[in-house]
């Protein structure tokens, strides 16, 4: 497979405020977000045109920086009207956006006080993070060794990249494994979720999925539970113990990149996807295409 790198390009970047050739859209090495962690990002999805949920991800993205301690130096107005010339400039109608936000490069150690705000916006296409025979049969995840940690250790509401770390290496390690992607306990060993998509599980109709307090609480994850209690399908958010998935008759994971996300197997303990992953599948398709036909 041959690898495009996401340096290399053609398109624009919207990068503090203006439109920058897409290979232009540079940042230095010493960099404190780089060094530091002090970054945060989101992912979004457009569909015919319109992003799904566009202002719930400005005001995400916002909320991140603020819990890491800096301020998005632009209005929600702003962020959006960048967003729509993004999307318009590389000419993407049904595709993904990448908005950034870091310290600079003012001052190079642990305190970074003066240091100046960026933000950056991309878009690229996008179509689906699996492809639809193995979405169809469902995912494989294997149990990561990293653990979600405790509010008191690190922002976890925050879509921080320093919070990603641990994600990166329980992917690499799942897919040295075989698994396409890895389940993460939190610090109590109750089930959190995926690397980067929440986690449903389905019993006798019913679903139960982990209360989001120590890992983020998608946006595609509070979309679906409206969904199912729309369709009359009650839904439990508890603490929900490893032991108890083999109690599930079906699996999914949610996330804007994800979507949702039927799961086969959990580290050699199978399921099938089933009535109502499919229910909720159909219902998510049409809310995120709902937008595109009200602007049509
Ligand atoms: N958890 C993690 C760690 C994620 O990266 C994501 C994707 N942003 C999610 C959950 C799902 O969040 P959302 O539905 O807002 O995309």
């Amino acid at each position: 497979m041959s690898i495009i790198p996401f340096d290399d390009r053609d398109g624009f970047i919207w990068l503090d405020g203006t439109i920058v050739p897409w290979r232009e859209a540079k940042t230095h090495v010493l960099t404190h977000g780089l060094h530091y962690g002090s970054c945060v990002f989101e992912g979004e999805r457009c569909y015919g045109g319109a992003i799904f949920k566009n202002r719930e991800h400005t005001e995400r993205l916002h909320r991140s920086a603020e819990l890491l301690g800096f301020t998005i130096p632009y209005s929600y107005e702003v962020l959006e009207a960048a967003k729509a010339e993004v999307l318009k400039l590389n000419k993407i109608s049904d595709g993904y956006l990448r908005p950034v936000a870091w310290r600079g490069s003012e001052m190079m150690a642990i305190s970074a006080q003066q240091t100046k705000i960026h933000v950056a916006i991309a878009s690229w296409a996008w179509p689906s993070m699996y492809k639809p025979e193995i979405k169809q049969k469902g995912i494989r995840l294997a149990m990561a060794d990293y653990k979600r940690p405790s509010p008191e250790t690190a922002p976890t509401a925050s879509k921080a990249a320093g919070l990603y770390m641990i994600c990166t290496i329980s992917k690499h390690a799942a897919e040295k494994a075989g698994f396409d992607d890895a389940l993460m306990l939190d610090y109590r060993g109750y089930l959190a979720e995926a690397t980067g998509a929440n986690l449903f599980l389905v019993m006798d109709g019913e679903i139960h999925t982990p209360k989001a307090d120590c890992f983020l609480d998608g946006i595609t994850r509070r979309t679906v539970i409206a969904l199912a209690k729309e369709a009359g399908i009650t839904v439990h958010e508890r603490h929900i113990k490893p032991e108890e998935l083999v109690r599930a008759q079906e699996v999914f994971l949610t996330g804007t990149a994800a979507e949702i996300t039927p799961v086969g197997e959990i580290q050699g303990q199978k399921f099938t996807p089933g009535a109502v992953t499919h229910q909720l599948m159909d219902a998510y398709t049409a809310a995120t295409r709902a937008g595109a036909k009200a602007a049509a």
